[in-house]
């Protein structure tokens, strides 16, 4: 895992006021640095100026020139992805070339420069955002969906005009803090790693997908902040309590000794548990399997470090995130091989499991699809893969193909009906077939496993658990429609409770269903690192909990620390009490457990899920 602590020189006594903001800790650990405020390129703050008459012509000539270097740039991109296996590509780099070259456009821009005199930049702002108004009121939703080339041509023609080049990270040399209003998972996707010392968001919850890739990566992030992007400004410094949820801009110089101090302990308090991996046999550590949540673009060099027994969860849609297309068969089965590798090492039983692309939701592709009004109940997921066949197909030859380099697993999201799981066990059979017209190698008792995230999939588990090889339980997504709540908004996250007896009952009841049918179950959403909830589950019957590597060791120093009776008994007395009792009863119950067993943890605040120790603290 990467450092608890992330800091970065800090300047001496700063002479402006010292402000603590509170926001939902979304991941772990503590930074500190320089300020670097991020806001989408659409954001940037224009000039708009009339020009002198006899500016007017150098204008024209700064906006062709302009132009020309956009077609210059998209066109290097097409060739990049010119071996795309679906055409997606293609086609959002057609759609891009064809409006830069609209001669609507074009002119309306050019007559502003000409007749209105004015800048390039509020010429182009102006015609796209008329353009932007135009799409934006189509009945037809792929011609709604057109306002997102219009605003990445915008973008890209404002960018060459400003020298701002082709990243809002081109100018930044040394790591920063980057607040902002909301991130979302294709612009993190995008941001230089070793640049990104911390994140502090307005907007989102410590489920967002910001807070889980903050968190694969070990970078401590707050969000949910109301408006830190108007109470921090370029040049500011800040420290970011990603276990308490507190950002510190300007702090004084007590304030940062303290900060440095608690970094230090935590630095320590992680090398610690990090030797502590010896097994005890009685322990309820011998009957879960601690595995490791990856995704592409994250180093895979510290799963063995941290004690991970295999990939449980490989979020494989980040190979789309951020891109204008389908990575192609070759690429994903390079990237799905060398995850498959890194897995064999991690010792007996061990495999990588690989979720099929689960995009949609707040996970779109640049020009994917049309918005949806409702996207977290829209066509995500297993219904995307299922309405995008090649490229479903695709993914499938691919996972298929990187099993040929070791033990691997193929697990499709969101199931919700047993047509759909039917449905994608047939795709699986069908891209075997095309590579076995190949003569391709490939495992063909690759196991296939399914995601239980949606109620009707736990309700129903029983006849699920007959057609597929292993449940795998993303709480992040059950919680979320178990509760109606959006994982990512923080105004209802305080109805965002894994411990909510309904979300136990189901868990409860995906581990009878698969208990009966002799498969295992995993439980790979976030609660699974909570050491409270990571045990409850471990106590119900869970027979694997995979979570960000970096919290592997403390879970299990806590499972190790419980005996398998034990564990087994809290759960029982936890299911028999029933709906009777509340989130917060269940937690604290099983939290007053866990400390009665683990002496010390209480003092070991960063050991707890930043969402819950928030609730324990909205509680108190
Ligand atoms: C989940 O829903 O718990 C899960 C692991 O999937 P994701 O967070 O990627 O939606
Ligand atoms: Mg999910």
């Amino acid at each position: 895992m990467s450092d608890a602590a992330h800091t970065h020189a800090m300047p001496e006594s700063p002479a402006v006021q010292a402000v603590s903001v509170s926001g939902l800790a979304a991941s772990r650990g503590l930074a500190a640095g320089a300020v670097f405020m991020y806001s989408k390129s659409s954001d940037i703050a224009l000039p708009e100026y009339v020009l002198p008459e006899a500016g007017v012509a150098a204008e024209l000539e700064r906006y062709r020139a302009a132009r020309a270097e956009a077609r210059r740039q998209i066109e290097e991109l097409a060739a990049k992805f010119k071996s795309n296996a679906d055409g997606i590509a293609t086609d959002v780099l057609t759609n891009h070339l064809l409006l830069l070259d609209d001669p609507v456009a074009d002119s309306a821009v050019v007559r502003r420069i000409e007749k209105e005199r004015l800048n390039a930049e509020a010429a182009i702002r102006r015609t796209t955002d008329e353009f932007r108004a135009m799409f934006a009121k189509m009945k037809d939703p792929y011609l709604r969906e057109r306002q997102r080339d219009v605003e990445d041509i915008e973008n890209r023609l404002i960018r060459i005009l400003m020298d701002c080049g082709e990243s809002a990270f081109d100018h930044v040399s040394s790591p920063v803090v980057v607040i902002a209003d909301d991130l979302t998972p294709s612009e993190t996707v995008t941001f230089p790693r070793d640049l990104i010392l911390g994140f502090a968001t307005n907007r989102g919850s410590s489920t967002s997908h910001v807070a889980l890739l903050a968190r694969a990566l070990g970078i401590p992030a707050v969000v949910g902040l109301g408006d830190i992007t108007s109470k921090t400004h370029a040049g500011d410094f800040v420290l970011v309590d990603g276990t308490s949820g507190v950002v510190t801009i300007n702090p004084d110089a007590q304030s940062r000794a303290m900060f440095d101090r608690q970094a230090r302990r935590e630095r320590r308090l992680r090398a610690e548990l990090a030797r502590e991996c010896a097994s005890a046999e009685s322990s309820i550590a011998s009957a879960v399997r601690l595995c490791a949540n990856t995704q592409p673009g994250v180093s895979l060099s510290n799963l063995a470090s941290s004690g991970a027994q295999g990939i449980g969860l490989y979020r494989s849609e980040y190979l789309w995130l951020g891109k204008d297309a389908d990575p192609g068969e070759d690429e994903q089965t390079s990237a799905y091989s060398e995850a498959t590798r890194a897995a064999a090492q991690l010792g007996d039983g061990a495999r990588a499991v690989f979720r099929a692309l689960d995009l949609g939701g707040d996970k779109l592709q640049r020009g994917q699809e049309a918005r949806e009004a409702n996207p977290f109940l829209g066509n995500r997921s297993i219904r995307y893969l299922l309405s995008h066949r090649d490229t479903f197909r695709a993914q499938l030859r691919a996972i298929l193909r990187a099993s040929a380099c070791g033990p691997s697993a193929v697990m499709y999201p969101m199931v919700a009906t047993l047509e759909e799981l039917r449905e994608a066990n047939a795709e699986l059979e069908r891209a075997k077939g095309e590579l076995r017209a190949r003569n391709t190698p490939f495992d063909k008792n690759i196991r296939r496993g399914m995601m239980v995230e949606v109620p009707s999939a736990a309700l129903n588990a029983d006849a699920f658990a007959k057609e597929c090889d292993f449940f795998s339980i993303g709480t992040n997504d059950l919680v979320q429609y178990t509760m109606a709540a959006d994982r990512a908004n923080e105004k209802v996250s305080y109805l965002y409770q894994p411990a909510n007896p309904a979300v136990v009952r189901l868990v409860g009841m995906t581990v009878d269903a698969a208990r009966g049918a002799g498969i295992p179950v995993a439980v790979c959403g976030e609660s699974a690192s909570d050491p409270v909830m990571g045990l409850l589950w471990a106590g119900i019957g869970v027979t694997e909990l995979s979570m960000s590597a970096g919290y592997i060791p403390f879970l299990r120093k806590i499972l190790q620390s419980v005996s398998a009776s034990d564990a087994r008994e809290l759960a029982a007395r936890v299911r028999k009490a029933g709906p009777s009792r509340t989130a917060a009863e269940i937690y604290a119950t099983c939290r007053e457990f866990v400390l009665s067993k683990v002496p010390g943890l209480e003092e070991m605040r960063s050991l707890f899920t930043p969402g819950q120790a928030q609730s324990e603290k909205e509680r108190t």
